[in-house]
């Protein structure tokens, strides 16, 4: 064993030690701490400093009970939280996720993430992450909108423009932000720029909806570029059918790439011969709107087959964007899409890939982009709908559209910077080391803190 790995070892014993049974939260700080590392042991400043065991702690975590009412007037009560994981490069930022399967495990993996992706942004944002184990499934809009009303009552306290700043996530979309926005005026008697994702109607930015699927495609064509491929005629695997999945998939079908697999977490359609602009429409009602099952797309389509209880990994593809869920491609899929000539994985969703996967990927060279880089867009333009927001003015669809893919260049090249070696990138490692310099140099710089 090398130096380098008894000392990720021995990191490694101490946080889990320190966290136990946080499983997600190990796998994501093991992931930075691997590519790290070595950068680590060769500056005695930061270590002298602790800036890696400081940077694996949270500023705070605030937890809170939510009751609320059904519309028959049972009463139920959930857990929220905060984990407003550090702010050294400005207030603290990241989405709030709505979904039974939300642990503290999964907020502080997602809050440490959000700390490396903020980073590559370039803008001035902290890393934080909050939610509940609240199911908005089967919920009445009544109850969905009691819910949020409830959880902000006690999150406002916690939260401010210059303070914390969430946005959506897994199960919360423009809707419930709309919620928790009007909750938090009437509490403070103020309009600020508290909450992104907003609609546009009440001070959102343009683009903000599509942003995170458009960047993860406008990224994926950077890296095949790199590479001396493009994105016109490959063939894209997408897994999820929300937010983010749907607009990589119109992004890529704009860029003439074949769409040929969409999931749910029920199972997954294959259309062989890509995806067409009705395809899409019927989707996006379907989830949007009417909040079906993905199955109804191959009632509805001949040359659409569905497959119950599958995941679309095991499909022909050249690019696979696994946009859904954390660890939702394990290492048997990833052996599936190695198998297939798999060129690049970029990862739409936060960590979806799991150890094991991505060792298949490292061991045959696939291109695989981390979450903290081609999924940035979002936060990228979420960043920019505070700006707007605090001056007061809305910036045309062109323009910020235009910034977001200068944004997605600019992480790009980041990632090759810190990434490229023999010619070749190695984007996990270009990514946490590019996202983790900006955030030490700023922790060392404030001293003991
Ligand atoms: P949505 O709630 O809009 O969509 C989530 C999608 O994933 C749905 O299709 C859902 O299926 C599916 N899904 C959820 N859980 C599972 C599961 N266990 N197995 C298979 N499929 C599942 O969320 P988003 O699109 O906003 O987020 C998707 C991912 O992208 C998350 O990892 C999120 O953290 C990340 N992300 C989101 C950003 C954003 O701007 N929204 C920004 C950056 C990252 P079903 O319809 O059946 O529930």
């Amino acid at each position: 064993m090398s130096g380098y790995e008894r000392e990720l070892e021995h990191f490694m014993d101490g946080l889990r030690k320190l966290n136990p049974h946080e499983d997600e939260f190990h796998q994501a700080v093991e992931e930075v701490a691997s590519s790290v590392m070595p950068w680590y042991l060769q500056h005695e400043d930061f270590r002298k400093a602790q800036i890696l065991e400081r940077l694996t702690e949270p500023d705070r975590i605030v937890i809170f009970r939510v009751s609320w009412e059904t519309d028959h007037g049972e009463i139920r009560a959930n857990r929220a939280w905060r984990v407003q994981f550090n702010h050294s490069l400005g207030p603290y930022k990241g989405g709030m996720r709505f979904d039974p399967s939300v642990t503290q495990s999964t907020l502080k993996f997602l809050a440490f993430e959000q700390i490396f992706k903020n980073s590559l942004t370039g803008l001035p944002m902290g890393g934080a992450k909050g939610g509940s184990n609240f199911n908005p499934k089967g919920k009445s809009e009544r109850e969905v909108m009691r819910f949020c009303q409830s959880l902000m009552t006690e999150l406002h306290r916690h939260i401010g423009e210059d303070v914390d700043v969430p946005a959506g996530d897994i199960g919360v979309g423009a809707r419930e932000i709309s919620y928790l926005f009007g909750q938090y005026m009437r509490l403070e008697n103020r309009w600020s720029g508290v909450l992104t994702g907003k609609g546009l109607a009440s001070g959102g930015s343009a683009i903000r909806t599509e942003a995170t699927g458009y960047g993860c495609v406008y990224f994926c064509e950077h890296v095949l570029n790199e590479h001396g491929e493009g994105l016109e005629g490959k063939l894209v695997s997408i897994s999820g059918s929300g937010n983010v999945a749907l607009y990589a998939a119109q992004k890529a079908m704009i860029k003439r790439a074949k769409v040929v697999t969409m999931s749910d977490s029920a199972g997954f359609v294959w259309i062989p011969a890509g995806m067409q602009q009705e395809h899409w429409e019927f989707l996006k009602d379907l989830k949007e709107n009417r909040r079906g099952r993905i199955g109804e797309m191959a009632d509805r389509f001949d040359g659409v087959d569905y497959y119950d209880g599958k995941k679309p990994w095991h499909v022909e593809c050249d690019v696979a964007m696994p946009c859904a869920t954390q660890n939702e491609l394990d290492g048997e899929d990833a052996k599936a899409l190695v198998g297939h000539g798999v060129l690049a994985v970029c990862e739409g969703a936060n960590m979806p890939t799991t150890r094991e996967a991505a060792e298949v990927f490292r061991k045959h060279g696939v291109l695989h982009v981390p979450g903290k880089a081609s999924n940035a867009g979002g936060v990228a333009v979420s960043g920019l709908e505070q700006s707007q927001n605090a001056m007061r003015v809305s910036w045309s669809r062109e323009k910020v559209d235009h910034r977001l893919q200068a944004i997605m260049t600019e992480i790009h090249d980041r990632c090759v910077e810190f990434g490229k070696r023999n010619g070749r990138v190695n984007y996990m490692d270009g990514a946490n080391l590019a996202g983790f310099e900006k955030v030490a140099k700023a922790m060392l710089a404030y001293g003991v803190v």
